[in-house]
């Protein structure tokens, strides 16, 4: 079985700062990076390194960044299946103050023009049992048309629908939901996560799993739900937590994990990454992951 994740793929350049800046302020960085990033890379390889057969499928553009993020990829991810358009790949900057607090600018031409209609040529390599894998960068109607042409083709379909979209989302083809606590909030409209859950059952999704940040996270199925607690960490920077954390459960669920022990893993994962600086550059090894497992 094969986790199909259809999202974007982003040029992170970093620079750590003392501070942020004031408008109309230059300052010289203490540090800078490039990296490959977007929630659809970050998930996937996430997912990868749980041991999880795992295909991305992105936009990506015909610039030298976008050969360069797709050097990066392919050493992770050897079913990559990038669409080239004529557009320049998509790009975040990140600034980062000694804190930790950040600031991010992100421009998303490939990922807006990701077309509908892709999801119904792609869906023909989808085989039932398969798993589908989703957030939210690819636009609202684009990313609905390819949860139900998966849920059609008997796939579990997994929606993070971060950044949220600008109206009502689409669950009804969604298995599962993993979202954050603020995300859930805004969604239903209701500050309790569980009763929150609960909402985003009703309004479509059959399993709904909300971060709870720093408090772990809990796991609403049928009448039943569950708190895991995080795993113990010297927070350092918790950008990518959530990324990290919905890849290893899709991983985890795929090789057949139940899902509250799927979820226990991902936490355990994101507080790895929490407690390391970076976004990708923070997520736990291949190694790192097994050695959990043991
Ligand atoms: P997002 O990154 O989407 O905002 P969260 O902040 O909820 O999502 O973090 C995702 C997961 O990362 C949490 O469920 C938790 O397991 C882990 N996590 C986040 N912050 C911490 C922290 N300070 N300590 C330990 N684990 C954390």
């Amino acid at each position: 079985m094969t986790i199909h994740v259809v999202g974007n793929v982003c040029v992170d350049t970093s620079f750590r700062l003392e501070r942020l800046p004031r408008p109309g302020e230059t300052l010289n960085a203490a540090a800078a990076g490039e990296g490959a990033g977007g929630k659809g890379a970050n998930q996937a390889i996430a997912a990868a390194r749980t041991g999880a057969a795992v295909a991305l499928w992105a936009p990506v553009g015909r610039d030298a960044a976008s050969e360069r993020m797709e050097a990066l990829l392919a050493a992770e991810i050897p079913d990559l299946r990038l669409s080239r358009l004529d557009r320049p790949c998509d790009r975040s900057v990140i600034l980062i103050d000694r804190e930790g607090e950040n600031v991010i600018v992100t421009a998303a031409a490939c990922a807006e023009a990701f077309d509908p209609l892709a999801a119904t040529s792609l869906a023909q390599t989808w085989r039932p049992g398969d798993m589908l894998l989703m957030q939210g960068n690819l636009g609202a109607a684009a990313t609905s048309a390819c949860l139900k042409a998966a849920r059609a083709a008997g796939l579990f379909t997994i929606l993070n629908p971060s950044p949220l979209p600008a109206g009502p989302p689409d669950l009804e083809a969604v298995s599962l939901l993993v979202l954050n606590r603020p995300e859930a909030e805004a969604l239903a409209g209701e500050a309790d996560a569980e009763r929150a859950a609960r909402r985003l059952h009703a309004m479509g999704a059959d399993r709904v799993v909300v971060t709870l940040g720093p408090a772990g996270a809990l796991v609403v199925e049928g009448a039943s739900s569950l708190r895991i607690p995080a795993g113990a960490v010297g927070a350092v920077d918790a950008s990518g937590a959530g990324d990290c954390f919905a890849g290893t459960l899709a991983g985890c669920l795929a090789q057949g994990a139940p899902l509250a022990d799927a979820a226990r893993l991902a936490t355990q994962a994101a507080a790895i990454a929490v407690g390391r600086p970076g976004t990708l550059a923070s997520f736990p090894s291949r190694a790192e992951l097994s050695a959990l497992t043991r």
